[in-house]
């Protein structure tokens, strides 16, 4: 009799940062091999590296960095499928995903289904924290997804040419939050400005933008001089700056701070910090802490022996520090190459699970083509301030390193060519 064997299940949920480095990583270790049959779901078709999201709102990146997780599929050895998980039932050791409907019609495209795991890996990161503050959910944009990215420099360029053919209004964008993501966008939006100033859109050298934060200084994980130095290169850009001011209300023109003071805004984003999402409260009763990050040991595991989560919806304890890992795209990119060790392991019998150590190797900050600062962390040297050139080489070797993950060196060097090629000959700024 001629009885198929079953292999073991391996379903990662989230192909962002961390997960489409584990599936790309165990489709070539395992799936390619026939070990195991890896899959792949997330809510979209394409995947672009987070930290992107403020290039891609402000419009000086466009689709061509995005990946197709089917190709990347095919490539890797993994199967992708496309829903957003909705549910899981421990029991049947089965998650349930949400019908896809088109985007278009509305039509049902696929309808709901039950995925079976022998693991389950939960990475499907985290959204804008809105502190339930009111108004802000309904008057904000926020840079979770890339249709929302997308949404928002659509958006943009219609403010920019009703400003600049009704010569009357003074374009003003507030953005809430001054961490890196705020700090970032602030800084592209100023480049794009003057672009397209340059380019002939001249009203809207009248934007202002402006930065509003509840703590004292900005960029938290910078220690207080580049905070400083950023500070600075900000106000000379005539970004406005509002440090220790906290937002109580957002209505559709204007940001309300605790003193009474409204804030002319016409675009608002929310950048003040982070939860994983609300569906999370009701998962099948696994521990969560208090922004509905699943509590994950040492090794990553959930309290379910056969669920596992990484990247910004894990809370994993950082040993020595009175914190959790922070939710960071290198933090995402260690703990899917320790994790993918860890599957290895369970799918060819082994009980060990490997523990994972966060390692910062510091945090850096692009204002653009203005500069970039950060502090660099070594075992030898502890924290090193850098800036300029180095500071750029190092922030964009974070988005190499992920690229490498999945598409290997030879096409990594291959597209950075092709970009630096692309770029001499026009400058990107997406203006439709
Ligand atoms: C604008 C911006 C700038 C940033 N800059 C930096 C930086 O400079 N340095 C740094 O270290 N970090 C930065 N970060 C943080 C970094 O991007 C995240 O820490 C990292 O992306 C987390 O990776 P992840 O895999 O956990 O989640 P993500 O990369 O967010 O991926 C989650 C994936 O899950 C999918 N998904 C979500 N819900 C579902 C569902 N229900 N079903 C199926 N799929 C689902 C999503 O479509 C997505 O593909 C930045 C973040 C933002 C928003």
């Amino acid at each position: 009799m001629n009885k198929e064997i079953r292999r073991h299940q391996v379903v990662i949920v989230g192909g962002g940062a961390a997960g489409l480095e584990l599936a790309t990583y165990l489709g070539k270790k395992l799936g390619r091999k026939g070990l195991a049959d890896i899959t792949l779901l997330d809510a979209t078709h394409t995947h672009i590296w987070k930290p992107l999201l403020h290039e891609v709102a402000a419009g000086t990146l466009d689709e061509t960095e995005q990946v197709e997780y089917l190709a990347q599929a095919y490539r890797s050895g993994f199967l992708f499928r496309l829903g957003k998980m909705d549910g899981l039932d421990r029991e049947n050791k089965q998650i349930s995903v949400a019908p896809t409907l088109s985007e278009k019609t509305g039509e049902e495209l696929i309808p709901r289904r039950d995925f079976q795991y022998d693991t389950l890996v939960m990475a499907v990161g985290s959204v804008s924290n809105t502190f339930n503050i009111k108004g802000v959910d309904k008057n904000c944009r926020f840079l979770d997804s890339v249709a929302e990215a997308f949404d928002f420099q659509q958006q943009l360029v219609e403010t920019y040419i009703k400003s600049h053919v009704s010569r009357k209004t003074k374009l003003s964008i507030g953005i809430v939050g001054a961490g890196a993501t705020g700090v970032e966008l602030a800084a592209q939006l100023h480049e794009v400005t003057n672009t397209l100033a340059m380019y002939g859109l001249d009203a809207v050298k009248d934007v202002q933008i402006t930065i509003i934060e509840a703590a004292p200084r900005l960029l938290p994980a910078l220690p207080d001089r580049l905070a400083m130095a950023t500070q600075r290169q900000l106000i000379n850009l005539g970004i406005d700056l509002r440090l220790d001011c906290r937002v109580v209300e957002v209505t559709k023109e204007a940001i309300k701070t605790h003193d009474g003071e409204l804030i002319p805004a016409e675009l608002k984003v929310w950048a003040a910090g982070i939860k994983a999402p609300d569906w999370f409260k009701d998962l099948g009763g696994l521990e969560i802490n208090n922004i509905n990050q699943l509590v994950v040991q040492q090794n990553l595991k959930t309290s379910d022996e056969n669920i596992f989560a990484i990247g910004d919806c894990a809370a994993c304890p950082w040993p020595g520090h009175d914190a959790n890992v922070p939710p960071r795209a290198q933090a995402a990119h260690q703990q899917a190459t320790t994790l993918a060790k860890s599957i290895v392991n369970r799918v060819k019998g082994k009980e060990e699970l490997v523990n994972y150590v966060y390692r910062d190797y510091g945090s850096l900050v692009s204002l653009g083509k203005y500069s970039t600062v950060g502090n660099l962390m070594g075992n030898l040297m502890g924290s090193v301030s850098v800036g300029g050139f180095i500071a750029r080489v190092v922030y964009l070797a974070l988005y190499k390193m992920h690229q490498i993950a999945i598409h290997g060196y030879y096409r990594t060097a291959m597209l950075t060519l092709s970009n630096l090629f692309r770029d001499s000959v026009y400058k990107r700024i997406k203006l439709h």
